[in-house]
């Protein structure tokens, strides 16, 4: 019997939770929950200048958004804690003498000017710039002299010659010839720790079984791999996922989409839909089936079957998506994810909708079909929320209905008072549309007619949902005292 699988994601919070960071997380959980593995989430927070209590919350708050629970973490501990980078220093620095001690890490003296005067030279042979093993060979007794005077010193990984050969669950087999790496610092003149060197203490101190991560880390692989060896512990299954494109398959930059899986939130993009486009970044179901729901990702989800090649995150798909989603939710829900928008608009307060929440979900429903995402619903609605006497005409509704002249004003009046006693009587809006057409039609004149003087007096729009949807979200009370403004206005 296989061991269940232990994966974890691994932000540094030095910043928002990357969209890209969020499809990482997204795989990670899939892939655990799928063989009931175990899913952690470390903060990765070495970095003390940039790294920030907000951002670790927010890309706390930015996972549980998408639903992506984890199963330990630096919130809920867990049999591993702590999973903040920062506080498992004595460990790491534990590690650090342990490899020095059996001759794979050695202290390095060399100044931050020879090191300089170093890389300009490699710079100038147009070469990779790469540390020349200056300290390499220093003595232990030389070394400790050094150090008693006071020199400053990094300890940097002993690299043995050779290659670095191994199966990415991704990417199939991948080498690295030792030539292309250096001795590289392990723990800093300051005493802190590096990413490539904790990273390795704390994925051994968890348990990981399987790292999966983006391809940008691809290069940081064999000296991890080496490090896993060096320490005498198994190797993970090591898995790097392709990285997410902009336009035209260019790097995702912040001019042509927002990076921050925040800002798609904030977007009002349901957080199903993202979930689902995100899962749609370099794995595919069945290659036709685009929407899904999470149990479905979980039960599919394969690394074998992650594609090699950068995948495209369009915007224009994902917005569809998002329709998509918010159409088929019940609609209470759709009516919860809008308020905040709608509130934001300033068109009423929340006491003044929960006082009749039907009608906001009414509302709400005469949107669903023209709009994608949370934030595009007040627009719709704000012909609801403005003075009767004042609705705003736009230009176009206006004209639409003034065409029809005097005459058409006048019918609006009549059909005014006609149908106020069946709006009163609560008369439901298919038998309304139905006696409204008839109206139009005992009156022998054409729809629009009607219809153009009507929705500009009710809407002041061209378009739009149905009349009879229309009048009976307006009430009678408000429905006539529109047609009397109307009127009075288009006279
Ligand atoms: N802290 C690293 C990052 O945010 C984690 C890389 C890894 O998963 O090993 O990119």
């Amino acid at each position: 019997m296989h061991t269940p699988p232990r994966v974890r994601f691994a932000p540094s919070p030095t910043g928002p939770l990357h969209i890209g960071g969020a499809r990482t997380a997204l795989f990670n959980w899939a892939f655990a929950k799928g063989r009931a593995g175990a899913f952690l989430l470390r903060s990765e927070d070495t970095d003390r200048e940039r790294s920030t209590e907000e951002s670790e919350r927010g890309i706390l708050d930015g996972l549980r958004s998408l639903g992506l629970q984890w199963d330990e973490g630096p919130d809920l501990g867990g049999p591993h804690a702590p999973y903040r980078q920062s506080e498992r220093l004595e460990t790491h620095l534990g590690t650090a003498g342990q490899l020095r001690r059996a001759g794979w890490a050695y202290p390095c003296f060399c100044t931050s000017e020879r090191l300089t005067a170093l890389r300009e030279a490699a710079q100038a042979a147009k070469q990779t710039p790469r540390y020349d093993g200056h300290c390499r060979d220093l003595s232990d007794e030389d070394a400790a002299a050094k150090i008693t005077a006071g020199e400053r010193f990094t300890l940097r990984f002993k690299l043995p010659e050779g290659e670095t050969v191994f199966t990415d669950a991704i990417r199939g087999e991948v080498t690295f010839a030792h030539e292309e790496l250096d001795d590289w610092i392990m723990v800093r003149a300051d005493g802190s720790p590096t990413y490539n060197f904790v990273c390795v203490c704390d994925d051994l101190a968890m348990g990981i079984t399987h790292v999966i991560r983006g391809e940008e880390h691809l290069v940081n692989t064999p000296k991890q791999i080496l490090l896993f060896q060096v320490l005498g512990r198994e190797v993970p299954t090591f898995a790097h996922l392709p990285l997410m494109l902009g336009k035209g398959g260019k790097k995702m930059s912040k001019r042509d989409n927002d990076t921050a899986l925040a800002a798609y939130i904030a977007q009002g993009f349901p957080p199903e839909a993202i979930l689902n486009y995100l899962a749609l970044q370099g794995w595919a179901l069945d290659g036709e089936t685009e929407i899904f729901t999470p149990e479905v990702l979980v039960e599919n989800f394969r690394l074998e079957n992650v594609g090699k090649s950068g995948s495209i995150f369009d915007l224009e798909k994902f917005s569809w998506m998002a329709g998509e989603y918010l159409r088929a939710e019940p609609l209470s829900q759709t009516a919860e994810r809008a308020l905040p928008f709608v509130l934001a608009a300033g068109f009423t307060t929340e006491a003044e909708l929960r006082a009749d929440w039907p009608q906001f979900e009414a509302a709400v429903a005469t949107t669903r079909e023209r709009v994608r995402l949370y934030s595009e619903i007040p627009a719709q609605l704000a012909w609801l929320y403005e003075a009767d006497d004042a609705v705003t005409f736009d230009e176009k509704a206006e004209a639409n209905a003034r065409k029809h002249g005097a005459e058409a004003l006048a019918l609006l009046g009549e059909f005014a008072e006609w149908v106020a006693p069946r709006l009163t009587a609560g008369e439901d809006a298919e038998s309304l549309i139905t006696a409204t057409k008839a109206f139009v039609k005992e009156h022998g004149v054409k729809f629009p007619f009607l219809f153009q003087p009507l929705r500009c007096a009710l809407t002041g729009k061209p378009g739009g949902p149905e009349i009879a949807d229309l009048m009976a979200l307006l009430g009678p009370e408000r429905t006539a005292a529109r047609l009397t403004h109307g009127a009075r206005r288009l006279a």
